[in-house]
């Protein structure tokens, strides 16, 4: 009877991680696993940050994902009580954009329409239908996750357009509120015409900018009261040229009115004639310093438009005239245009801060669609991305242009459909970043923060945010720079969003009639402010269109007042989920607006990991940002960022690069163990490179070596009929001795990395120490076991050894591999699961000379002596199976040394090592100083010759009973026509031989 299942050594681990799969939910096992700690008084805080439940997983959600079950596992092996759930973010822009696409409609308009002629029917279809996505996805997300190995409460995920994160960020926008944070604004925002909406600065992220190719244009203004002169302006977007209110200089430059070859006279920055003029400047009538150009007034190409000469007539002095610019506000640039700049009060953020600072008026030119307005003529309608020429062809037929050419530049696109953004001025809602507060920040009802933090009264939102940032362990360390640099530099937060239909309900309900405004903090509250619409909305979430029957009263005027028609800032839905996701298993209620005794068991979480491009901005910030207005304290503890995954190429995944991988394509063909491996072991400061070639390559290099050494144990294991006996035995053989202490120093740093965040050091550790096992202790040991060895205490202690080292290994690697381990641990110890076994312990080594730490180095030192003989082998030509007489050392370390500490002595059991692993008599030292050297005796006595033949023999015989399919234990009888005879009995008993039989041809036969 065999103790252990027999295994295949060519095994198909994408099919067995199916069966594995398969096990785990069908047999209870997750759930054991999820609820094991349960009574444990010891807790890991993991927050999950939700992915966007819009699309399948791609391959690289997995990095992260295996991250996050990577810590869970560790710490649920340690006994540690978790909450394991799973988040999917469900609000905006993003699900808008890809049903839209499903219905294969293209505007407002359309969405509006869906139910012909109904609006509210429309949004109601459409909101429905964005939530119906939702649910699909995160469906197909779950399957995958688990096919990924990751071990989560399924059934318990969070969704955040469920209504306690909804009406949680109406809590948190209120709080702001009362702060007096929240404020409405006029400002030219970042707006993408396709969505209708304004891009916050948030959205806006350096992968979106791509290199486009515009028309751009040099076009000269003509000096009020001055012959042939004119003001020579570059701009890459003549699209605002209708909005120009002023052109910039700065007073500092030198500026210079250069004649032309056209005979024309033009004023420009005196560094930058030649790069515009190159041989056409005539000469240099005069150079002044800006500050003497300010004030002078000039024509413009659209003079003629109605509402132009009316902004002209009504802001005298303050149109189109020189300006000087403010360096902070709009820096003047000398390496490209020409010094003066076309400054477009309604199209531009920094133009329009500008003409802020100067009270200079403006000229709106756009609608949401980017299609020109009404008032502005000829243009009226037309699409002012779409038709860029219409400008450029004015101007030039008005005889404004100098010159027009193509220009690459970096662009901001929309970060969903990919539309060029335009800039355009509207009204949205912020909350301010430099405003004092107007209330104290609520001291902790926890009665455990600290007592410094409990009033900060008056201190801005920025400089509180920045005290959080600081409190938060971020890994890597530059995460903290990072963080701390967007929180000085942004703006204040958007928060609004025009046009859109999915997503958080703005509770800010405005009165049209006297301005007034107010911010509702709950459901309770708006039932309790509600004159109008509650029975119609009750019974709904709170989205579109229902929420908007609910009509209040205005506290200052009693008009009956709506909510704003705008939703929220995607971010807000994401941040506030260290508060929205902890409902009270025993009240179900939302434990932080109840009593926060759950909420406070968890919070602040001890730990989140997500890919830091853009979490900066994003995710990182708005949490920080709603912790920080809640409960003026750090929302997580530690943060894990890691960077991006490229195509094996080094380049970004892209379906038409063909180096993409979906998550199920790389599953099935690559097992997701070894992409976990992958992950695992990849430095995440650095992106990653992912790929088949580089999966092969992770495979072979640890996967399959370890189920090697696997293999080689149960099949020796079963044959020898080895029985598992649990107690310790004394441990007589070096090679034992030494794998046990590497055993035990492996526990120690993957324990030590893990607790630090680090999974590359302890993954590239497990690897080493896998290779170690591979290539010392199984090479070394293969002599100590199987058929042809009689049972000895010896073979016991091998076999037990191995089995230690096995079942531990598959104990750290759980977290890591789950499927192989769990194969691997099943077989060996007849358990469950290894993933409901504890973590490994071990005995911590002070790392100076305990007899652990010297055998380690001594054998360290035997393995760089053999590395040297086997290369001395190879540079003479004779193979290993050729015995030789004598195997010398020279500048072996002096023995004195070896006393002190650092160095080492060779016993007879070292020196046996050597002798077997180089197949020599004798081993030499020679005492010295310097580099180890050695020298192979290559003389060959008659005796060292035959006993080579012998082997050699061996060899063919083994491979001749593989061949023929013979069992581990089965006798045979050999024929040969010769073998050294003196060898007889050991080629008999290296190959269960019974005879050798002179014959003619060398063939055996099974007995
Ligand atoms: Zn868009
Ligand atoms: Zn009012």
């Amino acid at each position: 009877m065999n103790m252990f299942k027999p295994v295949t050594p060519n095994v198909n681990f994408p099919e067995m991680e199916k069966k594995i799969l398969e096990g785990w939910y069908s047999s209870g096992l997750v759930d054991r696993y999820l609820h094991r700690n349960d009574k444990s008084e010891k807790r890991f805080s993991f927050l999950d940050g939700p992915i966007t439940a819009n699309n399948p997983m791609g391959v690289h959600h997995a990095w992260g994902r295996t991250y996050k079950d990577l810590w869970q596992r560790f710490h649920n092996m340690l006994g540690d009580k978790q909450r394991f759930q799973n988040g999917f973010d469900c609000q905006g822009l993003w699900i808008e954009v890809e049903v839209e696409k499903e219905l294969e409609i293209r505007n407002k308009k359309d969405i509006e329409n869906l139910v012909a002629g109904d609006k509210k029917k429309s949004i109601a279809k459409f909101v429905q239908l964005c939530k119906d996505r939702v649910v699909r996805f995160s469906n197909i997300q779950t399957e995958q996750s688990k096919r990924l190995g990751y071990f989560m409460d399924w059934d318990n995920s969070y969704y955040t357009m469920s209504d306690e994160n909804n009406y949680m960020i109406w809590h948190f926008l209120k709080t702001c509120h009362e702060k007096g944070w929240i404020y409405k604004g006029r400002d030219s925002v970042p707006w993408c015409p396709r969505c209708q909406t304004a891009i916050s600065q948030h959205e806006m992220l350096t992968e979106d900018y791509k290199e486009i190719v515009h028309e751009s244009i040099y076009f000269r203004l003509p000096i009020v009261g001055r012959e042939n002169e004119y003001l020579l302006v570059w701009t890459t977007t003549p699209w605002t040229i209708p909005a120009n209110i002023a052109v910039a200089v700065d007073v500092t430059f030198n500026y210079s009115l250069v004649e032309a070859s056209d005979g024309k006279k033009y004023w420009l920055a005196r560094e930058l004639i030649e790069s515009v003029f190159g041989t056409n400047a005539k000469k240099i009538i005069k150079t002044v310093k800006g500050k003497e150009l300010v004030g002078a007034k000039y024509h413009g190409p659209f003079d003629d438009l109605e509402v132009v000469k009316k902004t002209n007539e009504e802001n005298k002095g303050k149109f189109h005239i020189v300006i000087p610019t403010d360096k902070n506000i709009l820096p003047i640039v000398l390496t490209e245009g020409t010094g003066i700049v076309h400054t477009a009060v309604s199209a531009g953020v920094e133009d329009f801060k500008l003409g802020k600072k100067l009270g200079l008026p403006m000229i709106a030119v756009i609608e949401d669609n980017a299609d020109y307005l009404p008032t502005l003529g000829f243009l009226a309608g037309q699409n002012a991305k779409k038709h860029p020429r219409i400008i450029l062809d004015y101007v030039a037929q008005k005889g404004f242009a100098y010159k027009i050419h193509n220009y690459k530049h970096r662009y901001p696109a929309c970060w969903r459909c990919k539309a060029e953004l335009v800039w355009k001025v509207a009204d949205e809602w912020y909350i301010a970043m430099d405003k004092k507060a107007k209330s104290e920040i609520p001291a902790s009802t926890m009665g455990r923060r600290n007592p410094k933090s409990e009033t900060k009264n008056g201190k801005t939102l920025r400089k509180m945010m920045m005290g959080v940032a600081k409190k938060i362990n971020w890994i890597p360390d530059f995460g903290l720079d990072r963080e701390l640099d967007w929180l000085k530099n942004m703006h204040d937060w958007l928060i609004s969003k025009k046009n859109r239909y999915w997503g958080l309900a703005l509770p800010i309900y405005e009165c049209t009639k006297c301005g007034w405004f107010d911010v509702l903090g709950s459901k309770e509250e708006l039932k309790e402010r509600a004159v109008e619409g509650w029975k119609e909305f009750e019974g709904h979430t709170p989205h579109k269109p229902h929420i908007d029957e609910v009509k209040i009263k205005c506290a200052k005027c009693d008009t009956e007042i709506s909510r704003i028609d705008d939703v929220g800032n995607v971010w807000l839905d994401a941040g506030i989920v260290p508060f929205a996701t902890y409902l009270d298993p025993k009240t179900k209620k939302l434990s932080y607006t109840s009593d926060k005794k759950y909420w406070g068991e968890w919070y602040p979480v001890d730990f989140i990991t997500e890919s830091f491009p853009g979490q900066f901005k994003n995710w990182f910030y708005s949490m920080i940002a709603m912790s920080t207005v809640l409960e003026n304290e750090n929302p997580f503890k530690t943060v894990l960022g890691f960077a991006t995954l490229l195509g094996e190429d080094g380049r970004p995944m892209h379906k038409s690069w063909g180096n993409a991988i979906e998550f199920n394509e790389g599953a099935d063909k690559i097992g997701v163990d070894v992409i976990r491996w992958m992950f695992a072991k990849q430095d995440p400061e650095q992106n990653s490179l992912f790929g088949y070639k580089k999966a092969d390559e992770t495979r072979r290099k640890f996967h399959l070596l370890l189920w090697n050494i696997y293999n080689f144990f149960i099949t020796y294991a079963n044959t020898d009929q080895y029985k598992v006996e649990r107690e310790k035995s004394k441990i007589t053989n070096v090679l034992d001795e030494w794998i046990l202490s590497k055993l035990n120093e492996l526990i120690q740093k993957v324990t030590e990395s893990l607790d630090k965040f680090d999974a590359a050091v302890a993954a590239n550790s497990l690897e080493l120490f896998v290779s170690d096992l591979s290539q010392w202790y199984v090479r070394r040991s293969r002599d100590r076991v199987g058929p042809t060895v009689p049972n000895s205490q010896d073979k016991e202690n091998c076999y037990k050894t191995l089995y230690e080292v096995l079942t531990t290994l598959c104990r750290l690697l759980a977290p890591f591999t789950p499927y192989i381990s769990e194969e691997i641990y099943q077989n060996l110890t007849g358990e469950e699961s290894v993933h409901l076994a504890n973590w490994p312990a071990f005995v911590p080594l002070n790392g100076t000379s305990t007899g652990q730490t010297q055998l380690m180095k001594n054998m360290e030192f035997i393995r760089q002596v053999c590395e040297l003989g086997h290369a001395k082998r190879k540079e003479l030509g004779l193979k290993v199976r050729q015995p030789l007489g004598k195997f010398s050392i020279f500048n072996f370390p002096r023995p004195r040394q070896a006393k002190r500490g650092g160095q080492f002595s060779l016993n007879d059991e070292m020196t046996q090592l050597i002798k077997d692993e180089l197949n020599v008599k004798e081993v030499e030292t020679v005492i010295g100083d310097g580099e180890i050297e050695v020298e192979l005796d290559t003389q060959l006595t008659p005796t060292l010759i035959a006993e080579g033949q012998a082997r050699e023999l061996v060899r063919q015989i083994q491979n001749a009973r593989k061949s023929v399919g013979c069992g581990l234990t089965d006798k045979i009888k050999v024929n040969l026509p010769s073998w050294p005879i003196e060898f007889t009995n050991y080629i008999k008993k290296e190959t269960l031989a019974d005879e050798l039989i002179v014959g003619d041809i060398f063939k055996i036969e099974v007995k």
